[in-house]
């Protein structure tokens, strides 16, 4: 029988051993699985702490459902029945202003209007900057296809003032990353290809509008589950079928006369055919090095920048009445000069995220544009979210619940030209039998990304 180890139980790693273990399944080739994961708990970015009612996320709190390999699996493992929707009626984002929090306009699809009232009327922007948006009705389409960043995607077609105060913050707060440097094509692809379709950007996203008002509704843009992120792991990993090692290292891969042999902290080496690495980039290179360093050096070019999360718990009542959490929550674009990237309104954006009577926020911070920030320590950190929370929201209340989440080099950055990086990894890594790789950081950092990957990665071997 063969044997295929996993390095990394993360969501990557977890889909990886699942898809083999239906692989083998469908096609009656028995395949011993071993997950080697060297943390105490499986999960790796996906953890949800619960306490006195509240459900804290410390990474992702929801996975998107226009790529459909989340739900997809969800249905495999059978925990359909514990999803819940995002909660569609109050999907409202606000910007920081000043000391504002200024509402997106109605209609506003992450980058241009597609109602030009509400966008008229915002004051996000000035007139020239409105004006500057409404350019991109005239303006050619670009006839070069190679990748560019999203600042100059969005310079180029919408002005700078939009750039800095609308779309850059929006696209690059999702991957707490530079808009300078963000690549379009490994993240927006779909921008690209509204631009090539039908030359103005904005004329392409109010025809898909029109187009899906015909529609049947799909599900909602955001899914979680009762119980946190959490439950996806403790039930995907009820069905996995393999030995899971846990607080188990990989330090070393080496050549076998058949397969591969790993040096494990702790435990004997281990010998296998084949081997999914889905671990971080970084750790995928110091097991590749020995065996292709060109690589090795691939793999740690993809920079991976480092995010906080903080969860605060608030009474109902400490939430100003001028200040109602109707929305998902707000973004601050760089030049707001904030500590905070963005805050989720967590119980309104999913219901159950605290007990009756309370709210829940998550604040992040760090990323490409204000690493250090996720360095400070807990207290100065909390401090400075609090002063800003404060400033904005008004809430001045003692928190009834914190929950801190660090994560060093936890972020990979598609920088402009990741996908051709990836290609040429990928290409290198076919030349290295019995090994593949999967995870965030290479073709979506998103979950549903991440599972599909996995799903190739376990397909490879
Ligand atoms: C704060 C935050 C919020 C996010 N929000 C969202 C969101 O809302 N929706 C969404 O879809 N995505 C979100 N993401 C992205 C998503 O969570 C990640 O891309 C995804 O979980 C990564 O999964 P992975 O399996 O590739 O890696 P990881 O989860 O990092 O797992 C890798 C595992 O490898 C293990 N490991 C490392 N080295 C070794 C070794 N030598 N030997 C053995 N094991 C090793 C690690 O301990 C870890 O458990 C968010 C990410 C962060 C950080």
């Amino acid at each position: 029988m063969k044997h295929v180890a996993i390095v990394g139980g993360g969501i990557a790693g977890m889909a990886a051993a699942f898809a083999l273990q239906q692989k083998a399944l469908s096609s009656s080739q028995p395949v011993q699985v071993t997950l080697l994961e060297s943390n105490q708990r499986l999960g790796g970015k996906i953890v949800t702490y619960q306490q006195d009612g509240f459900v804290l996320e410390g990474g992702p709190d929801s996975f998107i459902t226009q790529k459909p390999w989340g739900l997809t699996l969800c249905r495999e493992i059978g925990i359909e029945d514990e999803l819940i929707p995002c909660n569609e009626a109050e999907q409202a984002v606000y910007l920081v202003k000043g000391s504002q929090l200024e509402r997106m306009p109605t209609g506003f699809r992450l980058v241009a209007p597609t109602r030009w009232g509400p966008f008229l009327s915002s004051r996000l922007l000035s007139i020239g900057g409105k004006l500057r948006v409404a350019a991109d009705l005239f303006l050619p389409a670009r006839r070069e296809q190679s990748d560019e960043s999203i600042a100059s995607f969005l310079r180029r077609r919408f002005g700078a003032e939009a750039m800095e105060a609308l779309g850059g913050p929006m696209m690059a707060g999702i991957y707490v990353a530079d808009p300078e440097k963000l690549s379009l094509r490994a993240t927006f692809p779909m921008f690209a290809e509204l631009e090539k379709k039908h030359r103005s950007v904005i004329r392409g996203l109010v025809r898909a509008r029109k187009a899906a008002e015909g529609r049947p509704k799909g599900p909602p843009m955001f899914m979680s589950f009762r119980d946190g992120m959490q439950t996806l792991v403790d039930r995907l990993e009820s069905r996995l079928d393999c030995e899971i090692r846990r607080g188990v290292a990989v330090r070393a891969l080496h050549r076998a006369a058949q397969g591969w042999s790993l040096d494990l902290e702790p435990g004997e080496p281990l010998t296998v055919d084949g081997v999914i690495l889905a671990l971080p980039p970084g750790g995928a290179a110091e097991l590749l090095a020995p065996h292709d360093a060109e690589l090795a050096a691939g793999l740690r070019a993809i920079r991976c920048v480092s995010s906080a999360v903080l969860s605060l718990g608030f009474r109902a009542e400490d939430v100003p009445a001028s200040r109602p959490l109707d929305g998902f929550g707000f973004v601050a674009p760089k030049r707001a000069g904030r500590t905070m990237l963005a805050c989720t309104w967590s119980s309104t954006k999913f219901p159950g995220r605290a007990p009756e009577g309370f709210v829940l926020l998550r604040a992040f911070v760090g990323g490409a544009t204000n690493e250090a920030v996720a360095e400070l320590p807990e207290d100065e950190i909390e401090k400075l979210v609090r002063e800003e929370i404060a400033a904005l929201m008004g809430i001045r209340a003692e928190p009834v619940v914190r929950q801190f989440t660090r994560w060093p080099r936890g972020n990979p950055q598609y920088d402009v030209g990741h996908l051709d990086r990836v290609a040429d990894l990928e290409a290198q890594v076919a030349d290295l039998p019995g090994i593949a790789l999967a995870g965030g950081a290479y073709r979506g950092i998103g979950i549903p990304d991440c599972i599909h990957g996995a799903r190739q990665a376990a397909e490879s071997i």
